[in-house]
């Protein structure tokens, strides 16, 4: 289960506070002090943690806890919605261009699961949402990754636009458009290359893809259980590609949660999807308050 480091903790600090019928300014301080012990360990970000816990503070020494006849559950209540505020609150849809296909851009580090992400979400939009949609394989420095994105297709039993390894990315993102819409696919997803650091070929490589075919949605793929390393990429991606969401994989191996808790504030792009395992129906979307709830319990 994704937290549960984080949720033990935090669940044990609030056990503390919620049966009681008076909470003081001295509970406050001391479960939010525990609160942010609990978030730095998690390895959520430094400005992250202080902003939150001014916010947490200012709230629960305030009126609606004070003059709440269960201030202790009240609190509670605060640290939920704060949590939930921090990883986006509302959960964020799909985009869905005004003419198919839509076009989704997927990029990210190797070994981030950007290949495996890619398929899992066809498979989501045609479970979920009933689409047809087109797997592209646009990395071609790395012929492991062209197979790789054809087996998941046929395990899907979905269409996977190649060109081999001697295209251009550019190329073959246009060229799949085109296909696309000869054979009626409403969405797109572009599998790009990824490296094993963020650098200036692969972000060009990116920026010139992203310009010739104009995608709705670019969804960043980070691994979580790198943490803050998970937020640094999502940081200079989105300087240098204008991401529009981040898909999150290994959610289930990560007890932490420091990136999950921290990419929104950070980069102001929402966490679209959580990758929860590695097949290729293990991918959910991402609700900031089912997770807040998750967290504490
Ligand atoms: P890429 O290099 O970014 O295309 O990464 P891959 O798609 O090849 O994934 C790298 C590894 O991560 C593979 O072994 C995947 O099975 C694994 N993986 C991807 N997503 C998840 C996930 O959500 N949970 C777990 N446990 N493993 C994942």
């Amino acid at each position: 289960m994704a937290f549960e480091g984080l949720a033990d903790r935090l669940q044990r600090t609030m056990k503390k506070i919620t049966g009681k019928g008076k909470v003081s300014e001295q509970d406050v301080k001391e479960m939010t002090r525990e609160v942010r012990l609990a978030l730095l360990e998690a390895d959520v970000n430094f400005k992250v943690v202080k902003d939150l816990i001014k916010r947490i503070k200012e709230r629960a020494i305030g009126q609606e806890v004070m003059e709440s006849l269960t201030p202790g559950q009240q609190v509670i209540k605060v640290v939920k919605e704060e949590l939930s505020e921090l990883m986006g609150g509302e959960q964020s849809k799909i985009a869905v261009a005004d003419r198919p296909p839509t076009v989704i851009m997927m990029a990210g580090l190797q070994g981030a699961g950007k290949t495996t992400t890619s398929g899992k979400l066809a498979n989501h939009l045609r479970k979920k949402h009933n689409r047809s949609p087109l797997l592209v394989a646009a990395d071609v420095y790395r012929p492991a990754a062209i197979d790789q994105l054809e087996t998941v297709g046929e395990q899907l039993g979905m269409p996977v636009f190649s060109k081999g390894t001697d295209a251009n990315p550019v190329d073959i993102a246009q060229e799949a458009l085109e296909k696309a819409k000869e054979e009626h696919n409403d969405y797109v997803i572009i599998d790009t290359a990824g490296r094993l650091h963020v650098d200036e070929n692969l972000m060009d490589e990116l920026d010139q893809i992203k310009a010739a075919v104009k995608p709705d949605e670019v969804f960043l793929v980070v691994d979580a259980m790198t943490g803050q390393d998970a937020v640094n990429v999502a940081e200079s991606f989105n300087d240098q590609l204008e991401i529009s969401g981040v898909v999150l994989t290994k959610l289930d191996g990560d007890t932490r949660g420091g990136a999950a808790l921290s990419i929104k504030a950070v980069t102001d792009k929402p966490i679209k999807f959580a990758g929860m395992g590695e097949k290729l129906d293990q991918l959910e979307p991402f609700h900031p308050e089912g997770m807040a709830s998750r967290i504490l319990g």
